[in-house]
């Protein structure tokens, strides 16, 4: 294996949008030294995400259940080729078991998502399955992979039950993220950020600009939302370096100058042994 360059902090190779080429992908990702944490999103992606990291150096995985999982049942077949068999349901033993595998490197991604469910009861079951998921970190010591969606108030209510809670908030940037940013960084999280940062309208250039450097986790969330200029195509982690170049460019330096600095905070937060 080539020497790491990049790491994708957040991708999806585990997915069925990578079953008829995934270990093509790879390689070319690997080959252009870019590693990888694959992330699971319920029970069947956890245990492929574990699969991949385990046949490959550089790659990595994180196990957990999504909270669009949490509540009724939600088919995507960009990730799923099946059915998905246990909406609602935490099997903390299934998860737990892998967690303290020694290529697992994160709890998620879990989280709240209020964007696709409005029911109260269903939220009520998210914020249970992501108390689990907390819980399981801390028991694991292997930090969070966090993924909020327009439910900010509500998960930092629940952080603050906690302490000791290391995190990476996924997809930085959604509503109601920058207005809580100071928080974030004083809980001592990491936010990650997608190609979204390489779009004509993204509107945070100034926030970006601001961050501080060491806490900044680049992802691609591949096959979701890849950067110019592959937009609209499926997203894979190569195209993390869309994402690094963007960075380089908004804080005057250069591309080798953050793909260092942000390989090396993946190392620090996923305690990644290369
Ligand atoms: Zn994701």
């Amino acid at each position: 294996m080539e020497k790491l360059k990049f790491i994708d902090a957040h991708s999806h190779l585990n997915f069925a949008a990578f079953d008829a080429d995934r270990e093509e992908v790879i390689e070319r990702t690997l080959g252009a030294g870019v590693g990888c944490v694959n992330i699971g999103t319920q029970k069947v992606t956890s245990q492929k995400a574990v699969e991949i990291a385990e046949r490959y150096d550089g790659m990595f995985a994180a196990v957990g259940m999504h909270p669009i999982h949490a509540g009724e049942h939600f088919h995507d077949t960009d990730e799923m080729s099946e059915e998905v068999e246990e909406a609602g349901v935490f099997d903390a033993d299934f998860y737990e078991n892998l967690a303290k595998k020694d290529k697992v490197v994160a709890v998620g991604e879990c989280g709240l998502d209020y964007f696709h469910v409005k029911k109260e009861e269903d939220k009520i079951k998210q914020q249970d399955i992501f108390r689990q998921q907390i819980e399981l970190s801390l028991r694991v010591k292997k930090p969070l992979v966090i993924h909020c969606r327009d439910a900010h108030e509500d998960l930092l209510h629940i952080l603050q039950e906690y302490s000791g809670v290391a995190a990476d908030m996924h997809f930085f940037g959604g509503a109601g993220s920058w207005e809580n940013v100071e928080k974030y960084l004083g809980l001592g999280f990491y936010l990650s950020f997608t190609g979204v940062i390489t779009f004509a309208k993204y509107s945070h250039y100034d926030d970006l600009r601001s961050l501080p450097l060491n806490r900044i986790l680049i992802e691609t969330d591949a096959p979701y939302a890849a950067p110019e200029p592959y937009r609209g195509k499926r997203n894979e982690p190569l195209y993390a370096i869309e994402v690094v170049k963007k960075i380089a460019e908004l804080r005057n330096l250069s591309l080798e100058k953050v793909a260092e600095i942000t390989t090396q905070n993946a190392i620090n937060f996923f305690n990644l042994s290369l």
